[in-house]
């Protein structure tokens, strides 16, 4: 395609994905392919084409009717889908598409796991990526894309990420907002930023809803000053005081907030997280000391490729 001779503007973005684990599966027959309005899927048997197929263009208008307020318009060349179905795969997907002067396209999607997963959570996932570069036409900050897009998972992939959270935050690996905020690119450990991007994303869609979630990012992208858009959106004088008041909220065990159509996982008494958990940095003055606190614990670890 005309987009693989990139121009300097020419980016390809998208889910962060299994490309280390895609590439160490030994690869399936695609010998059955499917066309729908969207997607052309290429997967092991006619059946399982045709099923990606027809449950991906279900999800795209459910899940683009739920955050934009209404069904995307049909694409003007479909997103192939490559998918990888055995029932002892882990669930997992990359999406990548290209930005240029305000489009987005070529598109490319993979999807990998069980059946019931690819059906239920990498599908969903996969596609909220799409959606969200139709809408923004430009890269989203990695948290706010990647915990938005695990928020439409199934109950069960869910669960991992907000138990997951509770490991990262007693061990140290928290991230402070004012970092969390400034990633535009994925750090080399990946799974304590969707983890957090997901908690975080569920307690803002909690507060008002996923459209105001959605004008947030938006506004917040125009001038990348995330402390303006925090205080005009969701009243927090500073990405401090969310940042406080959101780990106050895990604190507890993550109550259900009035905004939340689908509540995540409430821990049991049992699980409550008792001290220490946290964030480096949860003052201005402490957050100083982060930077080389974090590179360094990153350095030493190698990074876990999830999506
Ligand atoms: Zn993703």
């Amino acid at each position: 395609m005309e987009a693989h001779s990139f121009r300097a503007s020419h980016r390809r973005f998208g889910c962060f994905a299994l490309v280390a684990l895609a590439l160490a599966i030994p690869q399936a027959a695609h010998s059955a392919q499917f066309r729908t309005t969207n997607f052309v899927i290429h997967a092991p048997t006619p059946a399982l084409a045709r099923e990606v197929g027809e449950v991906a263009e279900r999800w795209r208008k459910k899940l683009s009717t739920e955050w934009l307020g209404k069904e995307m318009p049909a694409w003007s060349r479909p997103c192939p889908i490559r998918a990888d179905i055995a029932p002892h795969l882990g669930a997992g997907g990359v999406t990548t598409f290209v930005f240029d002067r305000g489009e987005v396209f070529d598109w490319n999607m993979q999807v990998t796991g069980s059946r019931e997963r690819v059906l239920d959570s990498v599908l969903p996932h996969e596609i909220t990526h799409t959606i969200f570069a139709c809408h923004f036409r430009q890269p989203l900050p990695r948290w706010a894309d990647e915990g938005a897009c695990t928020t439409v998972e199934h109950a069960s992939e869910i669960a991992k990420q907000e138990h997951l959270l509770i490991r990262f935050l007693k061990t140290g690996k928290g991230i402070p907002f004012g970092k969390l905020f400034a990633m535009k690119e994925y750090p080399p450990e990946v799974l304590p930023l969707y983890a957090q991007g997901h908690s975080l994303t569920r307690f803002l869609i909690g507060q008002h809803g996923q459209a105001a979630f959605l004008d947030f990012l938006g506004d917040g992208m125009r001038d990348e000053n995330w402390r303006r858009a925090v205080r005009e959106h969701y009243g927090h004088e500073s990405l401090f005081s969310l940042q406080n008041s959101w780990l106050d909220w895990v604190k507890e065990g993550r109550p259900v907030l009035a905004g939340e159509k689908q509540p995540g996982v409430v821990l049991a008494s049992a699980e409550l997280p008792a001290a220490p958990i946290t964030v480096r940095g949860q003052s201005p003055a402490e957050n100083t000391n982060y930077e080389s606190a974090y590179s360094r614990a990153n350095r030493s670890r190698g990074g876990v490729i999830r999506r």
